[in-house]
């Protein structure tokens, strides 16, 4: 299961009752980060979540609303003693920048980078995947997509009435063929069908694109833009997507929950677009700062 904590929902600057957007995203016990703007480690204190736990920053882009925090988060990291290395992944040129933002604190820990591209799985850990995807903006920017795989169902009674050994079937669930006893056991009999893992989606600050679509297709969650309710004009000058585009996407895309987010400091009551939106896509969310949940696999 993923845990998924939207810890703040606002674009371009922070306002007193909203942070800037970032999300947080558990998986057994590791944490990543998506995006660290001004006031992130203000918000995971707020909700509660410990920064020491950060594995992987995944950044989209290098404008100041997504990265302006990290400088902060990497110095409040260093002074709480942090020990373990952090890895922060990003568009081209991420090394320079968290070079120039660890020399602003002590940052004695070790930090690697990874210069993502477009479609590329640049994390696996356990069953889980991390792809990131190219958006379109008015600078370089990526949106990430998160994989949890599923192993197909072990069939029990298949597997006595085969006579497989108890201690083989454990090989055997994970995919693996076991020659033993002179003879060889093959998973593929005793597994049922590819099962429906979890897919979590995000992405802010882009025009919606076709990519984009088929990158988060079949989400069981989807984050995305809503700079503006439905000013498709000002929306397009700007490189970024409204609330009705991307509920657009969302449909298209056959998601089966949107979460909006990067809300412009002008767009002050989100909530009031919600009957409107969902009239375009049934499943949209209008979420507040710190909204949580928990993605599972679905039965
Ligand atoms: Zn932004
Ligand atoms: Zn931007």
């Amino acid at each position: 299961m993923l845990d998924v904590t939207l810890l703040g929902t606002g674009g371009v600057r922070p306002l007193p009752d909203r942070f800037l957007t970032s999300l947080l995203v558990k998986y057994r016990g590791r944490e990543i980060l998506i995006d660290c703007g001004e006031g992130t480690q203000t918000a995971m204190r707020k909700y509660k979540k410990s920064l020491q736990e950060i594995d992987l920053i995944c950044l989209t882009h290098f404008h100041g609303d997504h990265i302006l925090g990290l400088p902060g988060l990497l110095m409040s990291m260093g002074l709480e003693g942090r020990e373990k290395t952090l890895t922060v992944a990003g568009p081209k040129g991420v090394g320079e920048i968290v070079s120039l933002f660890r020399q602003l604190g002590p940052v004695l820990f070790p930090v690697r980078f990874i210069e993502v591209h477009d479609w590329q799985e640049f994390y696996r850990e356990d069953s889980l995947s991390i792809t990131a995807f190219s958006a379109l903006h008015s600078t370089v920017c990526f949106g990430y997509r998160f994989d949890v795989s599923r192993s197909p169902k072990f069939d029990r009674e298949r597997a006595e009435a085969l006579q497989i050994p108890l201690k083989y079937w454990n090989r055997l669930q994970h995919g693996e063929t076991v020659a033993a006893d002179d003879k060889i056991y093959y998973p593929e009999d005793v597994l049922g069908g590819p099962r429906r893992g979890i897919r979590l989606s995000y992405y802010t600050d882009s025009r919606p694109t076709e990519h984009i679509a088929a990158m988060v297709e079949g989400s069981d969650l989807l984050i995305g833009e809503a700079m503006y309710p439905d000013d498709r004009e000002k929306a397009r000058e700007r490189g970024h997507s409204s609330g009705t585009e991307t509920a657009v996407l969302a449909k298209n895309a056959g998601v089966r929950e949107l979460w909006l987010t990067h809300y412009s400091p002008s767009f002050v009551n989100p909530g009031e677009c919600a009957e409107q939106l969902r009239s375009i896509f049934a499943d949209t969310v209008l979420p507040s700062d710190g909204m949580e949940k928990t993605l599972r696999f679905s039965e």
